[in-house]
């Protein structure tokens, strides 16, 4: 595809998941493929759009806009399996240089596209969209995701503050992420756990252009768990943590009623009842502790991340190239 004096055509494919959003959908893809067009001449685009099991009229609107127009592509999943699944599919399915996944309810503005492509075309593996403000969520909605974002850091520290999904991949980010075996995904925190060189776009993130967010607060509420307990496993070892502590307690308490009892100030039968329940107490704490820090070691064994990803090698080494295709055979 290389002529003489051009640049070599570079293929973007934007994955953009989309449940139950007919409001709207259709302006809201005009205005994505007029952001398309815009792109550079070396750049070949298309867009797929991965249908989350929609309820609605999406699939029917999706199709017929594949019908007017070839660089359009849907993938229909079978039933609602949440965004993160989404993602995973269009990531699947796409064969592109890079992938820019995207939202498709305009709070991603697709104005952003060409200066994406501009730090992908002059070098970085990652380019990442970074909310400047979330004014146009509810305060409530503002405390609970700063607070998500402070306790995801302490935990696992990943600053993922004002991070979103909208995120330009190049293709080895993009193997790199799909060689990664686990089950439970959280992409942002991924993406960034990754560490390929990154650059970042500040943007005003714009309300909601028609429909409604899909996220009620308990749909929220499980994610931030399942996001933080599938980077960390410190929450299991605050049980041992607890178990020093309630140790500590029963010393004092088992001391004072010892004392009691030797000064003849205890109640017949007393000393013995809260002596036993202080050595039990902290002995089943420490137990539970103990077996708390072997399902962490079994949880990060199946998670089966691999223990290093290659940023590029030296050429006497690419006889080996092939090796690290496979996650089995890291
Ligand atoms: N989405 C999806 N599956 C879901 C929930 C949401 O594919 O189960 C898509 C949705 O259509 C939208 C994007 O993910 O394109 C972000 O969803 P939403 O705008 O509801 O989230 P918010 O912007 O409120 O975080
Ligand atoms: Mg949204």
């Amino acid at each position: 595809m290389t002529t003489k004096n051009t640049q070599p055509i570079r293929h973007l494919t934007l994955v953009v998941p989309v449940y139950n959003e007919a409001d709207g959908l259709r302006q809201h893809v005009d205005e994505i493929l007029r952001q398309l067009e815009a792109l550079p001449a070396s750049i070949r685009s298309d867009l797929l759009m991965v249908d989350d099991g929609s309820t609605d009229a999406t699939t029917s609107i999706v199709q017929a806009l594949c019908e007017q127009r070839d660089d359009i592509s849907l993938l229909a999943l079978n039933r609602n399996f949440g965004k993160e699944a989404a993602i995973m599919a269009g990531l699947d399915h796409s064969d592109a240089d890079a992938v820019v996944v995207m939202d498709s309810d305009l709070q991603h503005p697709p104005a952003l596209l060409p200066k994406m492509v501009d730090l992908w075309l002059g070098g970085a593996d990652v380019v990442e969209a970074v909310k400047v403000s979330r004014n146009t969520r509810s305060g409530l909605y503002r405390y609970f995701a700063n607070a998500f974002y402070r306790i995801f850091d302490a935990l696992t520290g990943l600053d993922l503050h004002n991070h979103s999904d909208y995120k330009l991949l190049d293709r080895k980010v993009i193997e790199a992420y799909r060689s990664l075996p686990e089950r439970t995904r959280f992409f942002r925190g991924l993406v960034s756990w990754m560490h390929f060189p990154a650059a970042q776009i500040p943007f005003e993130e714009p309300a909601r252009a028609a429909g409604e967010s899909k996220w009620g607060a308990l749909r929220l509420l499980k994610l931030s768990w399942q996001s933080i307990s599938s980077f960390t496993a410190l929450p299991l070892q605050l049980v041992t943590l607890l178990g020093g502590v309630t140790f500590l307690v029963s010393l004092v308490l088992g001391a004072k009623a010892l004392y009691d009892k030797l000064s003849g100030q205890a109640l017949d039968g007393f000393t013995t009842v809260i002596l036993l329940l202080l050595i039990i107490g902290s002995v089943l704490m420490f137990s539970l502790g103990l077996l708390g820090s072997y399902v962490a070691r079994i949880y990060d064994e199946i998670k089966a991340r691999p223990h290093y990803l290659v940023d590029h090698r030296n050429s006497r080494l690419s006889a080996l190239e092939g090796r690290d295709k496979k996650p089995e055979e890291r």
